[in-house]
This record gives C-alpha cells, sequence and structure tokens, in this order.
C-alpha cells in the first residue's frame, strides 16, 4: 500500500473518531458516512479539506454542510431502512448520498439546476441509483411524491414551511433549521403525530437561508 493511501485510511479514521466525539454514535449513521466519501462533493481547491469538520464553499455561491453537523441532522432523522425521503437543499449532494446508504428511496430538490447536475453526476459514479435529483423550489416539497416518512432540509426558513408540513406521512419526522439566516438558527425536530405536530430543538446552528423561486444557474 502506498503511503498516500495509509494516511487517507488514518484520515478518514480520526474523521469517525471525531464524529463520534460530537455525538453521532448511531452505528447504522456512522457506517453510512464511512461508506460515502466527502471527497468527491468537494471540488477543486477545497477537496483537501474534505475530512475536515468544516463546512466548505461549493459551486453558486452555496456551502456544502459541516459534518458533525450532517452526522447529527441524519441522526436524528431516525432514517428507517423501509423509508421515502425528501431532501429541500441537494447543494453538494453528499448529505442526499448518507440517506441513500439509509432509507429506500431518497428525492432530493435544489432551486440551483447547475448543482442538481453535478450531483447527479457523482450519484451516478458512485452508483446511487436510488436518489432522484430534482430542480425546483422545495418550500412547496414534491406533491406528486408525498408523503414521505422523513424530510430533511439544509437551508433555513424562518419557520417550517407549510406544504412541507403536510407532505410528512403520520408517524414521520422532520428535521430542519429554523431562524433568521444571518442570526443562530435552531435546528429542529418535528414529529408528526396522529393528532399534530410535536417540535423539539436539537442544537444552535448556522445555514444558508431556503430561498424562493429557481436560481439563474
Ligand atoms: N445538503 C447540502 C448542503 C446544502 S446548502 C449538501 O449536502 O451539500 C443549501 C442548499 O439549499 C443550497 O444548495 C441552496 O441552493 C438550496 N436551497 C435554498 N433554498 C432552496 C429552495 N427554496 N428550494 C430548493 N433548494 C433550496
Amino acid at each position: 500500500m502506498s503511503e498516500g493511501a495509509s494516511s487517507d485510511a488514518e484520515r478518514k479514521m480520526q474523521f469517525l473518531f471525531h464524529l463520534r466525539q460530537r455525538g453521532i454514535t448511531n452505528t447504522r449513521v456512522l457506517t453510512a458516512m464511512e461508506a460515502i466519501d466527502r471527497g468527491p462533493f468537494v471540488r477543486g481547491v477545497f477537496s483537501e479539506r474534505a475530512y475536515d469538520d468544516t463546512p466548505l464553499p461549493i459551486a453558486c455561491g452555496q456551502t456544502i454542510s459541516q459534518p458533525s453537523v450532517v452526522g447529527l441532522m441524519t441522526q436524528a432523522l431516525d432514517v428507517q431502512p423501509k423509508n421515502k425521503v425528501l431532501e429541500v437543499g441537494t447543494g453538494s449532494g453528499y448529505q442526499a448520498a448518507i440517506l441513500a446508504k439509509l432509507a429506500r428511496r431518497v428525492y432530493t430538490i435544489d432551486r440551483h439546476r447547475a448543482l442538481v447536475r453535478a450531483a447527479r453526476e457523482i450519484f451516478d459514479e458512485l452508483g446511487l441509483h436510488t436518489i432522484t435529483a430534482i430542480t425546483g423550489d422545495g418550500s412547496f416539497g414534491l406533491t406528486e411524491q408525498a408523503p414521505f416518512d422523513r424530510i430533511i432540509v439544509t437551508a433555513a426558513a424562518e419557520d417550517p414551511p407549510g406544504p412541507l408540513l403536510a407532505q410528512l406521512a403520520i408517524g414521520g419526522i422532520m428535521v430542519l433549521p429554523v431562524g433568521q439566516s444571518d442570526h443562530v438558527q435552531s435546528l429542529i425536530k418535528v414529529t408528526r403525530g396522529e393528532d399534530g405536530f410535536e417540535y423539539e430543538e436539537i442544537l444552535p446552528v448556522r445555514f444558508v437561508p431556503l430561498v424562493e423561486g429557481l436560481g439563474k444557474d
């Protein structure tokens, strides 16, 4: 084995160790994050920092989230093997790829066509055929595939968008950041019961805003 390969393995081990330290203890989530290399999702000059626990810039002025936040959100989402999952905010596609390791079917929407196109290419390269990536305004959800067992939003709205609440199955879970985009936001977990919604705050986070309409690229 070359030196490069062993140091890659070492970096990966440190990455997983760090995730555990940050509170990601669910074995399925850790296994999924071990299987999905963050490298291909971070292109260009930032790819060397793919294993750092930090958000990094991607195309269209957006960011790939911090791995520990991806892990904590995925853990809170409690994805089951038979679940149909909706992600709003494809970005690089990293979060969707991890979800694909955990769920039966993943739909992911982004308002930037260029991001959706790039993410689709990586999904194909990695053989992740259970993900459908769509260009659109995800705050309206995806009516034709609703209801969803799980919904994850990776951009911040002031409140949970009504159409997403409506498209959550009974017994379903939605995880999303809420709050104003230039302030610290809260990551919340919404659980839909027979009689309504329960809300739980998980941790303070900072995400790019959920923006209306389609992007120019
Ligand atoms: N989950 C991503 C990170 C997402 S960054 C990853 O794993 O890399 C947030 C993304 O939300 C951006 O790509 C942005 O374009 C998208 N976004 C913002 N508002 C949106 C909307 N209304 N509908 C769909 N996508 C939106």
